[in-house]
């Protein structure tokens, strides 16, 4: 089996509303880009990537130069063909890699007819459990989310959708204070589900030792990227009794290292594209299972191709011991065959098919191809709302809480 052709098509899918995050917002609609690698045994192989447009669709594309003529089972070569470590220095392909890493396992399992997850060990559960994901959101399906109320309502109606019992916080949008208002309106709503709250890494070490010991009696998973870096979270970490996580700080093996020689965090959320790709994850899942650290799958967003990457994943890791993180349940549909996949008591069912199980349907794809041409992209570290605002680190120039969410401004 060799690789002949890479295509690379960027869609815009809508979103139930725009999402707010510490950076900025989601504005209503993922930007993702659908890798196609086909071989000369006329079978497609699928990838996904964020974000998108010509740039991200010919960085795809210049990769045929290097990869025709690839046999998929190579994957170590692979690695070393796109994203030899120190080549990377000039040319970051990482999540490129991952995207071909994808397809490539998808095109191992159709050519073998077993699934990814019987390549990646086996799998070990049949279905993966999530948490709800909840963000503060601009006005759209299902209203605004600002108020306790209003975030406890939105909670209310995904656990009464999907079956969550674990529920996460993205803040950082509000000031600390307030956000510590909506967590506690959570565990009072909900007192035998879970928690995490993830302020993507804004607070300073002040603000989060205080919202970390004001939160340690509840139900807490962890606590997610409280500050950024690893100094500051190893601090953190000596002062607060939660567990600490990061998805943005050990997104590597050299700092998976540093983190096992010097411990700043107890899970880590791994990221089927920051790693640069499913098998980088299970690798990195190994190492966190001989240092008892603990892992959880991550979101960076997703339609079904990246999705079931996840899901995959998920599947074969055994030290699984957290729900993973989704964006998935605020998109309104999806580009593959069937439509999107569907939760049951919290849990999404880990594609069965071969390879990655989950196929494109291409009515969709052209439909939300068409929609990126319309509408186009968005900066995804600026708030419609907030015109000419930016985020620092740590950031104090917080949205009003007693401001309704508007995205005009
Ligand atoms: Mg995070």
């Amino acid at each position: 089996m060799k690789i002949t052709d890479i295509r690379a098509t960027t869609v815009a899918v809508p979103l139930e509303a725009p999402l707010l995050h510490s950076n900025g917002a989601h504005w209503g609609r993922f930007i993702r880009t659908i890798v196609e690698v086909e071989t000369d045994n006329g079978l497609i192989g699928l990838g996904e990537l964020g974000g998108g447009g010509q740039s991200a669709e010919q960085a795809v594309r210049d990769l045929r130069s290097y990869l025709e003529g690839h046999d998929p089972f190579e994957l170590e070569a692979l690695r070393f063909k796109i994203a030899n470590p120190t080549a990377g220095l000039y040319n970051n392909r990482t999540q490129l890699m991952a995207a071909i890493e994808f397809a490539c396992i998808d095109l191992i399992g159709q050519h073998l007819d077993v699934p990814a997850h019987d390549l990646l060990g086996g799998r070990i559960r049949d279905s993966v459990p999530f948490a709800s994901y909840l963000f503060f959101r601009y006005p759209g399906l299902g209203g605004e989310v600002r108020t306790p109320d209003q975030l406890v309502a939105h909670a209310r109606a995904l656990k009464d959708a999907h079956g969550f019992t674990v529920h996460k916080l993205k803040g950082g949008v509000f000031p600390p204070a307030y956000e510590l208002d909506c967590y506690r309106a959570l565990a009072d709503a909900f007192p035998g589900d879970r928690l995490r709250y993830d302020p993507n890494s804004v607070l300073s070490l002040d603000e989060a030792t205080r919202f970390g010991k004001a939160i340690e009696g509840l139900n807490n998973d962890y606590f997610e990227d409280p500050v950024y870096g690893l100094e500051g979270l190893r601090l953190i970490r000596e002062r607060v009794d939660i567990p600490l996580a990061t998805n943005t700080v050990v997104v590597n093996f050299e700092q998976l290292a540093s983190n096992v020689m010097r411990r700043s965090v107890d899970v880590i959320l791994l990221d089927t594209t920051f790693w640069g790709g499913i098998r980088a994850c299970v690798k990195a899942a190994g190492i966190c299972e001989t240092f008892q650290l603990g892992v959880a799958v991550h979101s960076s967003g997703e339609l079904g191709i990246q999705l079931a990457t996840m899901l995959h994943l998920g599947a074969v890791l055994p030290n699984l011991t957290y729900a993973a993180d989704a964006h998935y349940h605020h998109l309104t549909d999806d580009v593959i065959e069937g439509g999107k996949l569907a939760y049951t008591d919290g849990r999404i069912q880990v594609p069965s098919g071969p390879g990655l199980g989950i196929r494109l349907d291409r009515d969709k794809l052209a439909r939300y191809a068409a929609l990126y041409e319309e509408l186009g992209g968005y900066p995804y570290d600026r708030d419609p709302g907030r015109p000419g605002w930016y985020p620092t680190l740590p950031n104090d120039r917080w949205a009003d809480p007693a401001v309704p969410l508007d995205p005009i401004g």
